[in-house]
């Protein structure tokens, strides 16, 4: 376990039955960037070490670490993740990555929008947090997608913590815009939707996507991200974020599809 740091658990909170998250400990010499996954790491009943990808909730001036999870009905790692109480163990990798972020995108944009679906918030959430982006664009943009109202975690936080503390406060220019597809709810189409019948332009008070101004970071279900990749690319000549060039838009997966 040499890569991994060992930590503990501070909270947990259980938003329903298939949806959970919770803090632990942070290393001083931990690092990592805003938008970054880690490898979360338990060991089982058979003393087996299990891992899975998990993106860091929390930013990377909080001196913890937190995470939203999905809790998998037979799930091998949720079913022990989900019975983790305060003070027991975790392990994290000690090497964070992933794409989404903000270095990745090309910097000259007025707009930076970042659409989720579930668990694919986490990412976003961290980098929300970080007033660096607000000197970069002048309107951030969150849009989080579920199925269920109580999937929507973190809104109350969003909705009157996060905007009274950091967004009004200092005046900064952030839209939340929840979406919940299978109950009634204020909006209910899926993201794809609200793009192309320009729905979402109207409800932001934004124009289309132009590459001169908008910038375009996507974490969710792999449906969604092909989907939305496709409108991008072909609607609006968007190009993705590669190893060997900084993008108009950055995505990743919330989770692997079996
Ligand atoms: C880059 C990356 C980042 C990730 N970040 C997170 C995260 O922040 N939070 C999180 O809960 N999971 C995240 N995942 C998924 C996570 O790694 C595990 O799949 C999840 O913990 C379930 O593990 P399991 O062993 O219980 O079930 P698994 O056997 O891993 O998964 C079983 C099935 O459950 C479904 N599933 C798995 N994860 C999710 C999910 N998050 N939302 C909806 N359906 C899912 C898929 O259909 C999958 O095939 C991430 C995955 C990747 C690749």
């Amino acid at each position: 376990m040499e890569k991994y740091n060992l930590e503990k658990i501070k909270s947990v909170h259980h938003w329903n039955e298939s949806l959970f998250s919770f803090k632990c400990t942070r290393k001083n010499n931990f690092k990592f960037k805003n938008g970054e996954f880690v490898l979360l790491s338990l060991i089982d009943k058979e003393k087996k070490i299990i891992y899975r990808a998990y993106s860091i909730l929390s930013s990377n001036y909080d001196n913890y670490l937190e995470f939203l999870s999905i809790k998998i009905e037979n799930g091998i790692f949720t079913n022990i993740l989900k019975n983790l109480t305060v003070g027991d163990n975790i392990y994290i990798s000690k090497k964070p990555s992933g794409t989404l972020i903000f270095e990745n995108l090309l910097n000259k944009g007025e707009n930076l929008w970042f659409l989720s679906t579930g668990t694919g918030l986490s990412p976003f959430l961290s980098i929300i947090k970080n007033y660096e982006i607000y000197k970069n664009y002048s309107t951030v943009v969150l849009i989080h997608c579920v199925n269920y109202k109580s999937n929507l975690s973190y809104r109350y936080y969003i909705n009157n913590i996060f905007y009274k503390n950091i967004i009004n406060f200092n005046k900064l220019n952030f839209i939340y815009y929840p979406i919940v597809t299978k109950e009634k709810f204020i909006n209910n189409k899926r993201i794809t939707e609200i793009i192309k019948n320009k729905k979402i332009f109207i409800d932001t008070n934004l124009e289309n996507f132009s590459k001169f101004k908008d910038r375009i970071m996507i974490c969710g279900n792999m449906n969604m991200l092909i989907d939305i990749k496709n409108i991008l690319q072909s609607l609006y000549n968007f190009y993705e974020f590669s190893s060997n060039q900084m993008g108009l838009f950055a995505t990743e997966k919330a989770f692997i599809e079996s």
